[in-house]
Formats: structure tokens, sequence, C-alpha cells
């Protein structure tokens, strides 16, 4: 399926983000780790937001934690509500943005903080999905061993794992199941 180019990194961004947080595990446990993570993504923000400071790891995993809640919603109401509290917390402000020759929307205030960035940037991935795809492309995965989210790309949305890795051990183990039966 083809997202818009606004959509795509923005969500890739806020999946990952929401996935930085493991079920027995946190990727970005301190500000170094938080540092890498955001490195991966420098392409979106340099010239645009500061680089991260130490006191902002707080707030970003904070923010991370509200991002799963939109995902992890029940219905359209709450999911739209939820984000709507991120972009008028984050501040997302529509502009044109001319980095790749076209003119196209970014919503975000320049010079801005990381974690305000962050905030709007990932918040309105998320609403686009909502507005243009609906909330049936969110899910949380699967797989008993795992809670990563995913937004489902798939032409006919039957999506259920976050990755092939779920996937296929999933279906490994269904198969054992079945021999075993
Ligand atoms: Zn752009
Ligand atoms: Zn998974």
């Amino acid at each position: 399926m083809d997202f818009s180019h606004y959509t795509d990194q923005p969500v890739d961004l806020a999946v990952a983000l929401i996935n930085t947080q493991q079920v027995e595990d946190d990727l970005i446990s301190d500000s170094a780790q938080l540092e890498e993570f955001l490195d991966q993504f420098k392409g979106m923000w340099k010239g645009t937001a500061q680089a991260p400071k130490k006191e902002e790891l707080q707030p970003i995993r904070r923010l991370r934690e509200s991002l799963r809640a939109v995902i992890a919603s029940d219905d359209e109401v709450s999911a739209s509500e939820q984000v709507n509290k991120i972009l008028e917390s984050y501040h997302a402000v529509p502009r044109v943005s001319l980095h790749s020759g076209t003119p196209h929307f970014h919503f975000e205030t320049t010079g801005a903080s990381m974690c305000s960035w962050l905030g709007a940037t990932t918040a309105m991935g998320l609403a686009s999905v909502i507005v243009e795809h609906g909330i049936d492309r969110f899910g949380v995965c699967c797989s008993g061993d795992c809670d990563d989210v995913y937004v489902d790309t798939s032409r006919n949305r039957s999506r259920r794992h976050c990755s092939n890795t779920c996937s296929t051990r999933e279906a490994v183990a269904a198969y054992r199941k079945r021999q075993s039966g």
C-alpha cells in the first residue's frame, strides 16, 4: 500500500519508538541508548529539531506510552482522542516543507526540542493513518511472547504479527501442537 510521504517515515518512527519497550527489556533505558535509537532517524530531524538532551529520556518514555495507547485503542473515538491530546501538547504546527524538492506538509515547529519534535511528528504519523486508512490498520502482535505494535500496510489487512520472526515462530508452534495432538 502507498502511504503518503508524510505518513511513511513518521509512522515507522512511531512504531519503532513504541517497540523500544519490550516485554522484559527497555531498549532506551539510558540516554546513550536513546541517542543511538534516534541516530537511525537522523535524516528526519537533523536541521529541524535539536539533538536529544539527557533530561529528555523520561518525557520521551512517557510519550512512548501515549503513542502505544493510540495504537492499542479499542475504537475510533478513543484513538482519536488520544492522538489529539498528543498533537495538542506537542504543538504539531503545519508547515510547508521543500526538503524533497516538492512542497508537502510537515507538522513540526523548527528548532524544537527533540521531545517536542518527536511528539508532534509521531502523533501526526498515527493521525494520518487514522484519517487516511482507519484504525483497523493498527495492531498489537498476536504472539504470546511479544507485545510489539505494527501498522498493517498489507492489501487485505491480514497482518497479525509485528514481524516475520513472530509469525514464523507462531506457525512453527502451531504446527508442533498439531503434530503432538
Ligand atoms: Zn518531508
Ligand atoms: Zn511480535
